[in-house]
């Protein structure tokens, strides 16, 4: 009996170490994760750029459209004043063309600040691609290293789980299934060491034949209030 108490022991110790090592690969996995979104988020950035750039650039053409055509309004309306007989209809063409070179004026403006809006975020799109290629570069070491971490995890669990397997093997399965399943119902914890009189699972006092029966080896005991697997232990280790 003494000889399975030592060996749940070094099941419990296993387990935990596959515990801890299980969390440090996912928090190597979130890492990597991590890393990977930094880039796709600037790429993300990048794109949108690329696609207000196009709008605006499709807007420069059509304001370049419609100022060439007003341009030829203005050209066509001065022909026809060499032309026109009245003072009236004189009048009217010249209102046509006044009004025109207004528009002209005003699309000229537009223009401008469109060239200067493309300017500006043809400037912001080069930086965010120079920002990118050299956070891309940086990743890809960074995941590299990240890699090799995981797969360093990987295989301590991997040695952590055959070495649970050979523990297991010389363990009754009932004997196991019964230690597994208190380990998930207690916290990680199937055993508990019994010391002077108590469980210090949950620092109960254990009832003295109970105690007493722990000396002897003869059968797996558990603590009353707690249902863990007792472990008499006589002095604090
Ligand atoms: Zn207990």
């Amino acid at each position: 009996m003494k000889k399975k108490l030592e060996m749940l022991e070094e099941l419990q110790e296993v387990d935990q170490q596959i515990d801890v090592l299980k969390a440090a690969r996912s928090g190597l996995l979130a890492e990597m994760s991590g890393i990977n979104q930094g880039v796709d988020a600037v790429r993300g950035e990048i794109a949108s750029f690329e696609t207000t750039l196009t709008q605006l650039e499709s807007e420069k053409v059509e304001l370049e459209t419609t100022h060439a055509a007003e341009l030829e309004n203005i050209v066509r309306s001065e022909t026809n004043m060499k032309e026109i007989k009245t003072n009236k209809e004189f009048q009217a063409v010249g209102r046509e063309i006044t009004a025109a070179k207004k528009q002209v004026s005003d699309i000229e403006e537009s223009l401008l600040q469109k060239i200067s809006q493309i300017d500006e975020l043809s400037g912001a799109l080069a930086a965010k691609k120079s920002t990118c290629d050299e956070l891309a570069e940086n990743s890809a070491q960074r995941i590299v290293a990240k890699q090799a971490e995981i797969d360093a995890a990987q295989l301590n669990i991997d040695a952590e789980i055959i070495r649970r397997e050979n523990v297991t093997k010389g363990l009754p399965a009932s004997l196991v299934k019964k230690f597994t399943i208190l380990r998930e119902q207690r916290r990680g914890q199937a055993l508990a060491t019994a010391r002077d009189g108590y469980c210090m699972g949950c620092n109960m006092h254990l009832p003295p034949q109970l105690y007493n029966n722990l000396y002897k080896y003869e059968e797996l005991l558990t603590c009353p209030h707690c249902q863990r697997i007792l472990i008499l232990k006589l002095q604090q280790q």
